[in-house]
């Protein structure tokens, strides 16, 4: 009887509120940005009303999403801190110079004289912590998104106790060392970037989960199947809901890297040229893409040039323009050796920019070589292809261990990036038996992926939860006021 009136008052409570606006702040940056506005549709879908408060950086096309409204604010970055390689200074940056521009849009947007519907909430990046105090003095609940997965945010939870034990900063001599409160992690795969400051790291990772805490809910782009046992931590650590209800681009399909608009131009040549290998030779391409910020060395590239050359397998390769860290006056292949691709006689192709989630889906693809980043970690597990790991930095290097160790879908690159490394690595999950079981394995996690989506499902369920958690907080909020 409790339970159906309770029913009844969340259904009267679903009817009025529908239409509410909610606000969304991404972080700039793609991997972000695109988990944010898959996001955005989905709640769209539920009834609400959409608005995105973005920075002029980095902006995406409004005419690529016509069913929200935007409002850009002025970050005011110079143009080198804008284009600076610092990734972590940029993200502090952001952190402080948005502060004011934001509040001053946010508070317009809930101000009785806008023209927009009420406000229910904010959801903002959990690498956004300052608009949580923000939030508050506007009296708005903030729910957090979080775009990289629940195991790698456990770890960024645990900074204090890894610089209490030492392990933090990390030791050279000490890579290989088990870091024993957290298995199957190592040293080498705490998840650290370098920056001019390295206070600046745990600035911002101790903000983000403080930020986090002290949110109405956390929202992420996974689903229970694949990080139940973090989650569950998560659920006791933290004391607000959460709400795991990924994979974002498998409920929107269409809000991938070029529909958010941003500058990179996604080469459909790479579709036509694995078509033809569609029926001589399905699975058998490797896709290469190192996500849209992580950069390699000179030295690095050739290596993977002359690895893939060498393994005899078809690759599709994404030689993002900057890839290079350190570019001598080379912006693109000038240093791969003259006439590298005639020589294998139409065995690889390479793109600036591709259509990844169209490759990874493509019946030629059988291995994706990553970086980890947690998009593309979701979008190779939901096509059922295996992984070579090479993360860069920061959550990559913990998703790269749980890839390779604890899913056991993938293989990494342990020993450095060098040729015969790579061949071999390569033959291990494309020819040998170990690796018909790492595909096996994925394709039961695709599967799982899917059926965590449908109707009763866990992330079907947790949308749902979320939708109600959304009315019932913005209900209590007016009471409260
Ligand atoms: N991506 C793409 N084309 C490419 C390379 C990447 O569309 O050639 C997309 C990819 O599908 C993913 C995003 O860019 O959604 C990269 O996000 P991820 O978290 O993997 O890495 P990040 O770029 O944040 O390091």
């Amino acid at each position: 009887m409790e339970n159906q009136t309770n029913k009844q008052t969340i259904e009267m409570i679903m009817h009025q509120r529908r239409g509410r606006r909610l606000v969304l702040f991404p972080l700039p940056l793609q991997g972000h940005i695109n988990p944010m506005l898959q996001l955005a549709n989905i709640l769209h879908t539920h009834g609400f009303s959409i608005t995105i408060i973005h920075t002029n950086f980095n902006s995406p096309n409004p005419s690529n999403h016509p069913h929200f409204t935007f409002h850009f604010i002025p970050e005011n970055l110079s143009e080198s801190e804008a284009s600076t390689d610092d990734l972590l200074a940029l993200v502090a940056l952001l952190n402080t110079r948005c502060e004011e521009p934001f509040h001053d849009c946010l508070a317009k947007l809930c101000s009785s004289d806008s023209e927009e519907e009420p406000v229910a909430c904010l959801i903002s990046d959990a690498i956004l912590p300052f608009t949580q105090a923000v939030a508050e003095k506007l009296k708005l609940p903030r729910i957090v998104l979080r775009t990289g997965g629940a195991s790698s945010f456990l770890v960024f939870a645990a900074f204090p106790l890894l610089r209490e034990r030492g392990y933090l900063p990390i030791q050279d001599s000490k890579l290989e060392e088990p870091v024993v409160e957290i298995p199957p992690l190592k040293v080498k795969d705490l998840p650290v970037i370098n920056t001019s400051d390295p206070q600046t790291l745990h600035q911002v990772v101790d903000g983000m989960v403080d930020g986090a805490k002290a949110s109405s809910g956390l929202i992420w782009n996974t689903f229970e199947d694949l990080e139940q046992p973090s989650l569950d931590t998560l659920g006791q650590k933290f004391p607000i809901p959460i709400f795991p209800m990924g994979p974002f681009h498998k409920i929107f399909t269409a809000s991938s890297s070029s529909s958010s608009g941003l500058l990179k131009q996604e080469d459909q040549s790479c579709i036509s040229w694995l078509d033809k290998l569609a029926t001589t030779a399905p699975k058998s391409v490797i896709y290469v893409s190192f996500g849209s910020i992580a950069a390699i060395s000179e030295a690095e590239f050739l290596e993977i040039a002359w690895g893939l050359a060498n393994s005899n397998q078809p690759f599709l390769w994404v030689v993002r323009p900057g890839l290079l860290t350190r570019r001598g006056g080379s912006d693109w292949l000038e240093l791969l050796p003259s006439g590298f691709l005639e020589k294998l006689g139409g065995r690889g192709h390479i793109v600036k920019w591709a259509p990844q989630q169209e490759v990874l889906a493509h019946p030629s693809v059988g291995a994706f070589w990553t970086h980890n980043g947690w998009n593309s970690t979701l979008e190779s597990i939901c096509e059922g292809v295996p992984m070579i790991c090479m993360p860069c930095f920061t959550d990559q290097r913990v998703n790269a261990r749980y890839v390779s160790d604890v899913w056991r879908v993938g293989l990494q690159l342990e020993n450095g990036i060098e040729r015969g490394e790579i061949e071999k690595t390569i033959r291990r999950l494309m020819v040998e038996r170990e690796g018909k079981e790492i595909r096996e394995r994925i394709l039961c996690l695709k599967e799982k992926a899917i059926l965590s989506l449908k109707e009763g499902g866990s992330s079907y369920e947790s949308i749902n939860s979320l939708v109600t958690h959304i009315l019932l907080l913005e209900s209590f909020t007016f009471h409260a006021h």
